[in-house]
């Protein structure tokens, strides 16, 4: 057995079906958060594909020709392409293309037989990224695809794209990991035994990619600290602060608003555990490291105001997803933040 997806039991099931029936679909859709393992399931798709002992449906051996050379993207009829950017790592050893150079390269390719293994396999991420007119350069192909292919297509989920472009692919929808099995992940990666891995399954939020990139990169990390705090920082802050802080949002929102999701993401973390600090249930809490600050907070502010701020922050993701002006509703929410005040 060598699926190197983590969890996905209802996918990898899906699957191995397909397999032992010879019935792999021409096209597939596997939709999830960024870091939740979707280029890992596509390329174990390229296995079971062209691997070369396929006893069952137990997976691909990992351990043939083929399935060496796919693990280790040297295979030449499995191409990955990425048309908008590295995410967490998990498009990181995509070819960063633009929509023309997709087309050129992807349309020339896909109409060749296969080189070295049974099915050539094109792994397309990022596909929300793409406009209408762009898609259908997909269109056609999904529409009358050449025997010996498989294109599967990565998105974070399926609600944004074309209708025609979904109806012509098996969906999967990849679901958030459980903890613990995140962990044992991390644990058989042979990291350092400095690398918090405890608290990095706990922040990943069930994308296992993000906490394996998060284990060995130690960027990640200080990101993510930076973010806590800002956060924590502003709700002690003058308002002349926060609106600064507002500002520098709405900027980075315009450049990369998963910057910005993902520091909403934080706070609104953080914000729980103050308030799982404050009725004793320090166990569970998420940002193990900042357990002492988690603490602190949760005795500057009541239990009103912390269920207040997790309500501000949904109302600001909800507002900012319905395009509503970003300077507007990170204002907002500046202005409304209660002030942390020392010990009451
Ligand atoms: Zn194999």
């Amino acid at each position: 057995m060598a699926w190197k997806t983590i969890g996905q039991s209802s996918s990898i099931d899906r699957i191995s079906r397909a397999v032992s029936l010879d019935r792999l679909s021409h096209a597939y859709l596997i939709c999830g958060m960024d870091g939740i393992g979707k280029v890992t399931f596509a390329r174990d798709i390229a296995k079971v594909a062209n691997c070369l002992e396929m006893p069952s449906s137990s997976g691909p051996c990992g351990s043939c020709n083929q399935c060496i050379r796919i693990d280790s993207n040297n295979h030449t009829d499995v191409f990955i392409y990425d048309v908008k950017k590295d995410l967490d790592g998990v498009g990181r050893t995509s070819t960063m293309v633009t929509i023309d150079q997709l087309r050129e390269d992807f349309l020339k390719q896909v109409h060749r037989k296969p080189y070295e293994g049974r099915t050539r396999i094109f792994i397309i991420a990022s596909i929300e990224s793409m406009r209408s007119e762009q898609s259908n350069i997909l269109l056609k192909t999904l529409e009358e695809p050449p025997d010996d292919i498989v294109i599967i297509l990565l998105a974070r989920d399926a609600s944004n794209l074309l209708s025609t472009i979904v109806s012509r692919c098996q969906v999967f929808n990849l679901e958030p990991v459980d903890e613990l099995e995140i962990l044992e992940y991390l644990n058989e990666c042979g990291l350092g035994a400095d690398v918090p891995i405890r608290e990095i399954a706990r922040l990943s939020r069930g994308r296992p990619e993000w906490a394996y990139q998060a284990a060995i990169n130690p960027e990640i990390l200080h990101m993510w600290e930076d973010k806590l705090n800002q956060f924590m920082g502003c709700l002690t802050d003058s308002l002349e602060q926060r609106f600064k802080l507002s500002r520098d949002l709405s900027t980075q929102f315009f450049r990369d608003r998963d910057e910005v999701y993902e520091f909403l993401d934080t706070a609104m973390t953080w914000t729980r555990d103050v308030l799982l600090s404050g009725s004793g249930r320090k166990g569970e809490i998420v940002n193990i490291s900042q357990k002492e600050q988690v603490h602190e907070f949760s005795r500057m502010l009541s239990t009103t105001d912390i269920l207040n701020i997790l309500r501000l922050i949904r109302i600001t993701f909800d507002h900012l997803k319905k395009n509503v002006t970003p300077s507007l509703v990170l204002d907002n929410l500046m202005l409304n933040l209660p002030v942390a005040t020392s010990i009451n």
